[in-house]
């Protein structure tokens, strides 16, 4: 799957904390393994940054996947996330071999 496709499918999704949909424009994709794709998106109204897992399968919508409770988008609004703290995501997930769950639990 292209990830101009990707960034458009996430662009049909809301911000977590203000409601306002995401743009093509402010996502970026941090990585894929197979139909699971790792990408950070801020929201250009109330700028909070979102890291998002996505399944996304050709044949159906993506499937967001969050351990957030509904109360902690609001939380980690002002959390920042640096470039740094991509660069570490995007190195950790390049040379990791298992799945979903098995990256969850190592945390
Ligand atoms: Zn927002």
């Amino acid at each position: 799957m292209e990830e101009g496709l990707i960034k458009k499918l996430l662009a049909s999704i809301k911000c977590s904390v203000c409601g306002r949909r995401y743009e093509a424009g402010n996502v970026s994709i941090l990585g894929h393994r197979q139909d699971t794709w790792y990408l950070r998106a801020q929201c250009p109204a109330c700028h909070a940054h979102s890291l998002v897992t996505a399944v996304v399968k050709e044949d159906s919508l993506p499937k967001l996947v969050t351990d957030l409770t509904e109360r902690e988008p609001r939380k980690f609004k002002d959390a920042v996330v640096t470039a740094d703290d991509v660069l570490d995501m995007h190195n950790a997930l390049k040379d990791f071999g298992g799945d979903l769950t098995e990256l969850l639990n190592e945390s």
